[in-house]
Protein backbone atom coordinates (compact mmCIF):
# COMPACT_ATOMS: atom_id res chain seq x y z
CA UNK A 1 0.00 0.00 0.00
CA UNK A 2 0.87 3.64 -0.57
CA UNK A 3 -0.21 6.01 1.59
CA UNK A 4 -0.12 8.82 -1.43
CA UNK A 5 -2.47 6.67 -3.57
CA UNK A 6 -5.01 7.78 -1.36
CA UNK A 7 -4.73 11.74 -1.94
CA UNK A 8 -7.53 12.81 -4.75
CA UNK A 9 -6.51 12.16 -8.22
CA UNK A 10 -6.30 15.54 -9.33
CA UNK A 11 -4.31 16.15 -6.22
CA UNK A 12 -1.42 14.13 -7.54
CA UNK A 13 -1.77 15.33 -10.83
CA UNK A 14 -0.51 18.89 -10.04
CA UNK A 15 3.07 19.70 -11.06
CA UNK A 16 4.63 21.81 -8.72
CA UNK A 17 5.18 25.38 -8.91
CA UNK A 18 8.76 26.40 -10.34
CA UNK A 19 9.95 29.49 -8.34
CA UNK A 20 12.78 31.59 -9.66
CA UNK A 21 16.39 29.98 -9.07
CA UNK A 22 17.27 31.45 -5.42
CA UNK A 23 20.93 32.98 -5.39
CA UNK A 24 22.11 30.60 -2.78
CA UNK A 25 21.24 27.39 -4.67
CA UNK A 26 22.82 28.88 -7.83
CA UNK A 27 26.27 29.72 -5.75
CA UNK A 28 26.49 25.85 -4.66
CA UNK A 29 25.40 24.70 -7.77
CA UNK A 30 28.11 26.25 -9.86
CA UNK A 31 30.38 27.37 -7.65
CA UNK A 32 30.35 30.96 -7.80
CA UNK A 33 30.13 33.87 -5.28
CA UNK A 34 26.46 34.52 -3.66
CA UNK A 35 27.48 38.38 -3.72
CA UNK A 36 28.46 37.86 -7.94
CA UNK A 37 25.56 36.42 -8.96
CA UNK A 38 22.60 38.36 -10.18
CA UNK A 39 19.17 37.54 -10.09
CA UNK A 40 16.40 39.18 -12.45
CA UNK A 41 13.93 35.84 -12.18
CA UNK A 42 11.56 36.45 -9.75
CA UNK A 43 9.78 40.53 -10.92
CA UNK A 44 11.59 41.57 -7.48
CA UNK A 45 12.29 45.27 -6.92
CA UNK A 46 15.92 46.10 -7.51
CA UNK A 47 16.15 48.80 -5.24
CA UNK A 48 15.40 46.82 -2.86
CA UNK A 49 12.38 48.00 0.23
CA UNK A 50 11.12 50.95 1.03
CA UNK A 51 12.74 52.52 4.17
CA UNK A 52 9.82 53.50 5.80
CA UNK A 53 8.53 49.60 5.69
CA UNK A 54 12.33 48.83 6.93
CA UNK A 55 11.62 51.46 10.02
CA UNK A 56 8.47 49.73 10.38
CA UNK A 57 9.54 46.50 10.55
CA UNK A 58 12.17 47.41 13.15
CA UNK A 59 9.30 48.55 15.47
CA UNK A 60 7.24 45.92 14.79
CA UNK A 61 9.60 43.18 15.92
CA UNK A 62 9.78 43.94 19.94
CA UNK A 63 5.86 42.71 19.73
CA UNK A 64 6.89 39.40 18.06
CA UNK A 65 5.27 37.07 20.95
CA UNK A 66 2.11 38.05 20.10
CA UNK A 67 -0.44 37.05 17.28
CA UNK A 68 -0.83 39.22 14.33
CA UNK A 69 -4.27 41.19 14.01
CA UNK A 70 -6.44 38.75 12.38
CA UNK A 71 -8.52 41.53 10.89
CA UNK A 72 -5.45 43.83 9.46
CA UNK A 73 -7.77 46.67 10.99
CA UNK A 74 -4.82 49.58 10.38
CA UNK A 75 -3.67 47.78 6.78
CA UNK A 76 -7.56 48.03 5.78
CA UNK A 77 -8.68 51.40 6.99
CA UNK A 78 -5.37 52.39 4.98
CA UNK A 79 -6.28 50.79 1.86
CA UNK A 80 -9.79 51.37 2.37
CA UNK A 81 -9.20 55.55 2.49
CA UNK A 82 -6.87 54.57 -0.45
CA UNK A 83 -9.13 53.68 -2.88
CA UNK A 84 -12.30 54.75 -1.77
CA UNK A 85 -14.26 51.69 -0.79
CA UNK A 86 -15.49 50.23 2.66
CA UNK A 87 -12.84 48.18 4.72
CA UNK A 88 -15.48 44.86 4.69
CA UNK A 89 -14.35 44.79 0.86
CA UNK A 90 -10.47 44.79 1.31
CA UNK A 91 -9.33 41.13 2.09
CA UNK A 92 -5.23 40.86 3.13
CA UNK A 93 -3.60 37.83 2.05
CA UNK A 94 -0.13 35.83 2.84
CA UNK A 95 0.99 37.25 -0.80
CA UNK A 96 -1.55 37.72 -3.43
CA UNK A 97 -1.06 34.18 -4.20
CA UNK A 98 -2.88 33.56 -0.93
CA UNK A 99 -6.04 35.75 -2.40
CA UNK A 100 -6.05 33.21 -5.73
CA UNK A 101 -5.92 30.51 -3.03
CA UNK A 102 -8.78 31.79 -0.74
CA UNK A 103 -10.88 32.74 -4.49
CA UNK A 104 -10.20 29.51 -5.54
CA UNK A 105 -11.38 27.83 -2.06
CA UNK A 106 -14.65 29.75 -1.99
CA UNK A 107 -16.09 29.12 -5.34
CA UNK A 108 -14.36 25.73 -6.93
CA UNK A 109 -15.12 22.42 -6.67
CA UNK A 110 -15.01 19.41 -8.39
CA UNK A 111 -17.87 19.31 -11.57
CA UNK A 112 -16.71 23.49 -11.67
CA UNK A 113 -14.46 25.17 -14.01
CA UNK A 114 -12.07 28.07 -14.24
CA UNK A 115 -11.16 30.16 -17.54
CA UNK A 116 -7.80 31.65 -17.87
CA UNK A 117 -5.36 32.45 -20.81
CA UNK A 118 -2.52 30.29 -22.52
CA UNK A 119 0.82 31.28 -21.06
CA UNK A 120 -0.88 33.27 -18.23
CA UNK A 121 0.27 32.88 -14.58
CA UNK A 122 0.91 29.48 -13.12
CA UNK A 123 -0.72 29.79 -10.13
CA UNK A 124 -4.23 29.66 -11.91
CA UNK A 125 -3.92 26.12 -12.76
CA UNK A 126 -2.31 25.10 -9.81
CA UNK A 127 -5.62 26.81 -7.77
CA UNK A 128 -7.96 25.33 -9.32
CA UNK A 129 -6.36 22.03 -10.34
CA UNK A 130 -6.36 21.17 -6.33
CA UNK A 131 -9.53 22.11 -5.69
CA UNK A 132 -10.72 19.63 -8.53
CA UNK A 133 -12.10 21.98 -11.13
CA UNK A 134 -11.47 21.84 -14.38
CA UNK A 135 -9.04 24.37 -16.30
CA UNK A 136 -10.25 26.15 -19.34
CA UNK A 137 -6.94 27.07 -20.87
CA UNK A 138 -7.92 29.71 -23.73
CA UNK A 139 -5.39 30.32 -26.18
CA UNK A 140 -3.04 33.50 -25.97
CA UNK A 141 -3.43 35.75 -29.28
CA UNK A 142 0.06 37.19 -29.89
CA UNK A 143 1.10 36.28 -26.46
CA UNK A 144 -1.75 38.34 -24.64
CA UNK A 145 -5.31 37.67 -23.51
CA UNK A 146 -8.10 36.82 -26.40
CA UNK A 147 -10.82 38.42 -24.05
CA UNK A 148 -13.36 37.91 -26.57
CA UNK A 149 -12.14 34.02 -26.81
CA UNK A 150 -12.03 33.90 -23.21
CA UNK A 151 -15.49 35.06 -23.26
CA UNK A 152 -16.61 32.87 -25.16
CA UNK A 153 -15.11 29.59 -23.44
CA UNK A 154 -17.35 30.65 -20.40
CA UNK A 155 -19.68 27.13 -19.57
CA UNK A 156 -22.28 27.11 -17.22
CA UNK A 157 -19.35 25.32 -14.77
CA UNK A 158 -17.18 28.22 -14.68
CA UNK A 159 -17.91 30.02 -11.45
CA UNK A 160 -14.12 31.99 -11.75
CA UNK A 161 -11.96 33.98 -14.44
CA UNK A 162 -8.53 34.85 -14.25
CA UNK A 163 -7.27 37.99 -15.98
CA UNK A 164 -3.66 38.66 -15.33
CA UNK A 165 -3.21 42.39 -16.32
CA UNK A 166 -0.11 42.86 -17.10
CA UNK A 167 -0.12 39.37 -17.78
CA UNK A 168 3.34 37.43 -15.99
CA UNK A 169 5.30 36.01 -17.99
CA UNK A 170 4.65 37.87 -21.33
CA UNK A 171 4.25 41.44 -19.55
CA UNK A 172 1.35 41.65 -22.38
CA UNK A 173 -1.66 44.41 -21.35
CA UNK A 174 -5.49 44.88 -21.97
CA UNK A 175 -6.68 48.58 -22.28
CA UNK A 176 -9.02 49.60 -19.70
CA UNK A 177 -12.10 49.85 -21.89
CA UNK A 178 -11.65 46.18 -23.43
CA UNK A 179 -11.67 44.95 -19.45
CA UNK A 180 -14.63 47.28 -18.91
CA UNK A 181 -16.11 45.92 -22.04
CA UNK A 182 -15.39 42.37 -20.74
CA UNK A 183 -17.16 43.17 -17.69
CA UNK A 184 -20.51 44.00 -19.31
CA UNK A 185 -20.47 40.87 -21.06
CA UNK A 186 -19.64 38.20 -18.68
CA UNK A 187 -22.23 36.44 -16.93
CA UNK A 188 -22.76 37.85 -13.34
CA UNK A 189 -22.16 34.96 -11.99
CA UNK A 190 -19.15 34.40 -12.97
CA UNK A 191 -16.36 36.12 -10.85
CA UNK A 192 -13.82 37.58 -12.82
CA UNK A 193 -10.88 38.40 -10.81
CA UNK A 194 -8.38 41.18 -12.19
CA UNK A 195 -4.79 40.35 -11.06
CA UNK A 196 -3.01 43.73 -11.41
CA UNK A 197 0.01 42.56 -9.43
CA UNK A 198 1.81 45.13 -11.86
CA UNK A 199 -0.61 47.47 -11.92
CA UNK A 200 2.00 50.45 -10.66
CA UNK A 201 4.19 49.77 -13.33
CA UNK A 202 1.86 50.50 -15.79
CA UNK A 203 2.83 53.43 -18.13
CA UNK A 204 0.93 56.75 -17.53
CA UNK A 205 -0.79 56.62 -20.14
CA UNK A 206 -2.50 53.35 -20.09
CA UNK A 207 -3.46 53.63 -16.73
CA UNK A 208 -6.93 53.22 -15.39
CA UNK A 209 -8.80 52.75 -12.30
CA UNK A 210 -10.91 50.13 -11.96
CA UNK A 211 -11.61 50.61 -8.55
CA UNK A 212 -14.95 52.40 -9.15
CA UNK A 213 -16.32 49.23 -11.55
CA UNK A 214 -16.97 47.64 -8.31
CA UNK A 215 -20.07 49.30 -7.84
CA UNK A 216 -21.36 48.39 -10.71
CA UNK A 217 -20.62 44.50 -11.24
CA UNK A 218 -20.38 42.83 -8.05
CA UNK A 219 -18.65 39.96 -9.77
CA UNK A 220 -15.47 41.48 -9.98
CA UNK A 221 -12.59 40.95 -8.11
CA UNK A 222 -9.64 43.23 -7.95
CA UNK A 223 -6.28 41.98 -6.78
CA UNK A 224 -3.03 43.75 -5.88
CA UNK A 225 0.27 42.94 -4.20
CA UNK A 226 3.01 44.14 -2.26
CA UNK A 227 5.85 41.96 -3.93
CA UNK A 228 6.42 44.26 -7.09
CA UNK A 229 6.89 47.56 -6.52
CA UNK A 230 6.65 48.11 -2.89
CA UNK A 231 9.26 45.69 -2.38
CA UNK A 232 8.23 43.31 0.18
CA UNK A 233 8.49 40.05 -1.84
CA UNK A 234 10.06 38.12 0.77
CA UNK A 235 6.85 39.40 3.54
CA UNK A 236 4.47 37.48 1.52
CA UNK A 237 1.24 40.46 1.45
CA UNK A 238 -1.05 41.38 -0.73
CA UNK A 239 -4.99 42.53 -0.81
CA UNK A 240 -7.88 42.22 -2.80
CA UNK A 241 -10.73 44.83 -3.22
CA UNK A 242 -14.19 43.58 -3.89
CA UNK A 243 -18.05 43.25 -2.83
CA UNK A 244 -18.59 43.15 0.72
CA UNK A 245 -20.23 39.49 0.00
CA UNK A 246 -17.43 38.34 -1.91
CA UNK A 247 -14.98 39.35 0.89
CA UNK A 248 -17.35 37.66 3.47
CA UNK A 249 -17.19 34.48 2.05
CA UNK A 250 -13.35 34.32 1.20
CA UNK A 251 -12.88 35.19 5.04
CA UNK A 252 -14.76 32.17 5.95
CA UNK A 253 -11.87 30.01 3.73
CA UNK A 254 -8.91 32.45 5.08
CA UNK A 255 -6.94 31.29 8.37
CA UNK A 256 -7.05 32.64 10.91
CA UNK A 257 -3.76 34.71 11.00
CA UNK A 258 -3.05 34.39 7.53
CA UNK A 259 -0.83 37.66 7.50
CA UNK A 260 2.44 37.85 9.71
CA UNK A 261 2.81 41.34 12.16
CA UNK A 262 5.71 42.38 10.31
CA UNK A 263 4.34 42.08 6.75
CA UNK A 264 1.04 43.84 8.08
CA UNK A 265 3.62 47.21 9.24
CA UNK A 266 5.93 46.75 6.72
CA UNK A 267 2.76 46.91 4.28
CA UNK A 268 1.35 49.95 6.04
CA UNK A 269 4.28 51.98 5.64
CA UNK A 270 5.58 50.83 2.26
CA UNK A 271 1.88 52.42 1.00
CA UNK A 272 2.70 55.49 2.43
CA UNK A 273 5.90 55.74 0.91
CA UNK A 274 4.96 57.75 -2.52
CA UNK A 275 8.44 58.55 -2.57
CA UNK A 276 9.85 55.10 -3.26
CA UNK A 277 7.06 53.77 -5.53
CA UNK A 278 7.85 57.00 -7.34
CA UNK A 279 11.74 55.48 -7.65
CA UNK A 280 10.96 52.64 -8.34
CA UNK A 281 8.80 53.48 -11.49
CA UNK A 282 11.41 55.41 -12.32
CA UNK A 283 14.02 52.71 -12.24
CA UNK A 284 11.91 50.57 -14.21
CA UNK A 285 11.33 53.07 -16.61
CA UNK A 286 14.83 53.40 -17.40
CA UNK A 287 15.94 50.26 -17.27
CA UNK A 288 13.17 49.06 -19.77
CA UNK A 289 14.32 50.88 -22.64
CA UNK A 290 18.35 49.87 -21.30
CA UNK A 291 16.99 46.11 -22.49
CA UNK A 292 15.00 47.08 -25.11
CA UNK A 293 17.55 48.63 -26.89
CA UNK A 294 20.09 45.85 -25.41
CA UNK A 295 18.26 43.19 -26.84
CA UNK A 296 17.29 45.25 -30.47
CA UNK A 297 21.01 45.14 -30.98
CA UNK A 298 21.48 41.59 -30.54
CA UNK A 299 19.26 40.85 -32.70
CA UNK A 300 17.03 38.96 -30.22
CA UNK A 301 13.08 40.27 -30.80
CA UNK A 302 10.94 41.07 -27.23
CA UNK A 303 7.68 41.02 -26.57
CA UNK A 304 6.84 44.81 -25.50
CA UNK A 305 6.17 44.97 -21.91
CA UNK A 306 3.91 46.86 -19.44
CA UNK A 307 5.60 45.19 -16.34
CA UNK A 308 8.94 45.07 -14.50
CA UNK A 309 10.05 42.69 -16.81
CA UNK A 310 10.61 41.32 -20.46
CA UNK A 311 10.10 38.70 -22.36
CA UNK A 312 12.64 37.93 -25.28
CA UNK A 313 12.89 35.10 -28.41
CA UNK A 314 16.57 33.34 -28.19
CA UNK A 315 16.72 32.07 -31.82
CA UNK A 316 16.91 28.40 -32.42
CA UNK A 317 19.33 25.75 -33.35
CA UNK A 318 18.64 22.84 -35.53
CA UNK A 319 15.02 23.62 -35.62
CA UNK A 320 15.28 23.11 -31.79
CA UNK A 321 14.34 25.47 -29.02
CA UNK A 322 17.30 26.87 -26.98
CA UNK A 323 15.48 29.19 -24.30
CA UNK A 324 16.95 26.38 -22.02
CA UNK A 325 20.25 26.34 -23.03
CA UNK A 326 20.56 30.12 -22.58
CA UNK A 327 18.82 29.80 -19.34
CA UNK A 328 22.12 27.43 -18.19
CA UNK A 329 24.83 29.38 -20.03
CA UNK A 330 23.43 32.39 -18.24
CA UNK A 331 23.50 30.82 -15.09
CA UNK A 332 27.07 29.88 -15.64
CA UNK A 333 28.28 33.78 -15.67
CA UNK A 334 25.92 34.06 -12.25
CA UNK A 335 22.85 35.28 -14.45
CA UNK A 336 19.68 34.27 -13.04
CA UNK A 337 16.56 34.90 -15.55
CA UNK A 338 13.29 32.35 -15.81
CA UNK A 339 13.68 29.93 -18.56
CA UNK A 340 9.63 29.97 -19.42
CA UNK A 341 9.11 26.19 -21.09
CA UNK A 342 6.39 25.42 -18.35
CA UNK A 343 5.00 28.24 -19.95
CA UNK A 344 4.53 26.85 -23.24
CA UNK A 345 7.19 28.95 -24.55
CA UNK A 346 10.36 27.22 -24.53
CA UNK A 347 12.18 29.80 -27.35
CA UNK A 348 11.73 32.64 -25.01
CA UNK A 349 13.68 33.86 -21.54
CA UNK A 350 11.50 36.38 -18.89
CA UNK A 351 14.34 38.82 -17.32
CA UNK A 352 13.40 41.11 -14.49
CA UNK A 353 14.25 44.97 -15.04
CA UNK A 354 16.92 45.37 -12.47
CA UNK A 355 19.40 48.15 -11.54
CA UNK A 356 21.23 49.79 -14.43
CA UNK A 357 24.53 47.72 -13.58
CA UNK A 358 22.72 44.70 -13.26
CA UNK A 359 21.39 45.28 -16.78
CA UNK A 360 24.31 45.48 -18.38
CA UNK A 361 25.43 42.76 -17.06
CA UNK A 362 22.80 40.71 -18.15
CA UNK A 363 23.30 42.16 -21.63
CA UNK A 364 26.90 41.02 -21.39
CA UNK A 365 26.09 37.65 -20.09
CA UNK A 366 23.55 37.35 -22.89
CA UNK A 367 25.58 38.30 -25.64
CA UNK A 368 28.65 35.96 -24.34
CA UNK A 369 25.60 33.41 -24.02
CA UNK A 370 24.50 33.71 -27.83
CA UNK A 371 27.96 32.77 -28.81
CA UNK A 372 27.93 29.68 -27.54
C1 LIG B 1 3.93 38.04 -8.62
C2 LIG B 1 2.52 37.82 -9.03
C3 LIG B 1 1.48 37.66 -8.11
C4 LIG B 1 1.60 37.64 -6.67
O1 LIG B 1 2.56 37.46 -5.96
P1 LIG B 1 2.49 37.50 -4.38
O2 LIG B 1 3.90 37.61 -4.03
O3 LIG B 1 1.83 36.23 -3.95
O4 LIG B 1 1.66 38.70 -4.01
C5 LIG B 1 0.20 37.53 -8.57
N1 LIG B 1 -0.08 37.53 -9.85
C6 LIG B 1 0.86 37.68 -10.78
C7 LIG B 1 0.47 37.71 -12.19
C8 LIG B 1 2.19 37.81 -10.39
O5 LIG B 1 3.14 37.90 -11.32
Amino acid sequence: MDICEFSPNYVRAIAPYQPGKPISEVAREYGLDEARIIKLASNENPLGLSPMARLAIDKEIADLSRYPDGNAFDLKAALSQRYSVAAAQVVIGNGSNDLLEMLASAFLAPGRAAVFSQHAFAVYPLATQARGAKCIVVPAKKFAHDLDAMLAAITPETRLVFIANPNNPTGTFARGEAIEDFLRRAPADVVVVLDQAYNEYIPEAQRFDCVPWLAKHRNLVILQTFSKIYGLAGLRVGFGLMDAGIADLLNRVRQPFNVNSLALAAAGAALRDEKFVRQSFDSNGAGMQQLEQGLAKLDLEYIPSCANFICFRVPQQNGKPMGGEMFERLLRQGVIVRPLAGYEMPDHLRVTIGTAQENEAFLKALASALKG
